[in-house]
Parts: C-alpha cells; sequence; structure tokens
C-alpha cells in the first residue's frame, strides 16, 4: 500500500472544495446527498465546512461487493426523507471514475423535481470517464489507480484510514485467494 495523498493534504483539498461550493451556492438552502458507502467520511467533513442552511440526506449504490470490477449498478433512493423538490441539491461521491454512477443517479434525482442538482466529489481517476459529463467539483485528480481509504474500501475493508493509498495489484490477488 503506498500513501498517495496524506491526511493533511486531504484536509487542505477539502477545505478547497468547500470554499468554491460556498461561493457557488452562497445563500441558497441546499440539500447534500451522500452516495453510500464511500462518501460518508467525505460527507461528515465537507459538510461541517459549508454554512448555508442544509439539509443532509443519502442514496446508496452498489456495483459488485468488491467495487474492483465493472458490474450492475443498483440505486437505492428510498432513503431520502425529505422532499427535494424545488431545493438545490449537491450529491456528494467519493470517486468520479467512468462516472456511470453519477450519470444514472442524477436522471433519477431530477425525477423528483429538485430547482438543480450539483455533484461534488474527493477524486476524479484521470482518462477513465465513459460518459458526457463531469463533476462541477473536484477535490483531487488522480491516476488510475485502485484506492482506498478515507472512507473508500477494498472489500469493506480500508475505510477507516485517514489518508488515501493505492493498493498494489498484488495486495488485491493476494486477498481473492
Ligand atoms: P463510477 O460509477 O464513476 O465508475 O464509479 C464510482 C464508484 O466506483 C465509486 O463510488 C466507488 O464505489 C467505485 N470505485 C471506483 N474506483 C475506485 C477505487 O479506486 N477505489 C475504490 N475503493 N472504489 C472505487
Ligand atoms: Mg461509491
Amino acid at each position: 500500500m503506498r500513501i498517495l495523498i496524506t491526511e493533511d493534504q486531504l484536509k487542505q483539498g477539502i477545505a478547497r472544495l468547500a470554499e468554491e461550493i460556498r461561493k457557488r451556492c452562497a445563500g441558497q438552502p441546499l440539500t447534500v446527498v451522500g452516495v453510500l458507502m464511500g462518501s460518508v467520511v467525505l460527507l461528515a467533513d465537507l459538510i461541517r465546512l459549508l454554512d448555508m442552511p442544509l439539509r443532509v440526506e443519502l442514496v446508496q449504490a452498489r456495483t459488485n461487493p468488491d467495487g474492483t470490477r465493472p458490474g450492475p449498478l443498483v440505486l437505492n433512493l428510498d432513503l431520502l426523507s425529505t422532499d427535494i423538490q424545488g431545493r438545490n441539491v449537491l450529491l456528494v461521491d467519493d470517486i468520479f471514475d467512468t462516472g456511470n454512477t453519477l450519470w444514472e443517479l442524477i436522471p433519477q434525482l431530477d425525477e423528483l423535481g429538485p430547482a438543480h442538482v450539483r455533484t461534488a466529489v474527493l477524486l476524479r481517476k484521470q482518462g477513465r470517464a465513459q460518459v458526457a459529463l463531469q463533476p462541477d467539483f473536484v477535490a483531487f485528480d488522480i491516476p488510475d489507480e485502485f484506492v482506498v481509504g478515507y472512507g473508500l474500501d477494498y472489500r469493506d475493508r480500508y475505510r477507516n484510514l485517514p489518508y488515501l493509498a493505492a493498493l498494489e495489484p498484488h495486495e488485491m490477488a493476494e486477498e481473492q485467494r
């Protein structure tokens, strides 16, 4: 495992992310919608840096259990507990990889009639996008490696690391045995 972004760098990156969001969404009530599970750590840190009146909501997106290979995407919006109709929504996810998660989530949220949906991610992997969409706010661009920590898991492990690390291919292969 190799540290890619230290705890201090994460903190600075999220402060910059929050500042951009504050500028673009100043003074407007916001519904921040975190995408489970990967966004929970970012969500907790980010909302404490935002000062507009806001609600926090969750939706769930899952692919295959270890998240290392593509699989059918299962979305669950049933966790939304307040009406987002007419609200400014900020959808928060851990990482923008192929972009398919946000690509499929946004139209489903749009059906609920928000004033508008913006997207914020901690990470964007370079050269991986498969959709005609980019997140509105990105804290860090990273190379095409499998990363863990700060909410991101490999087979339900490592979400609690306070830094972001790249797993070496052999580390994943070993665990799969
Ligand atoms: P996308 O739909 O943009 O391809 O992928 C988004 C989801 O794939 C993320 O929310 C995350 O769950 C998973 N994912 C993509 N790349 C990585 C990675 O490097 N590490 C981990 N832990 N999850 C990833
Ligand atoms: Mg995810």
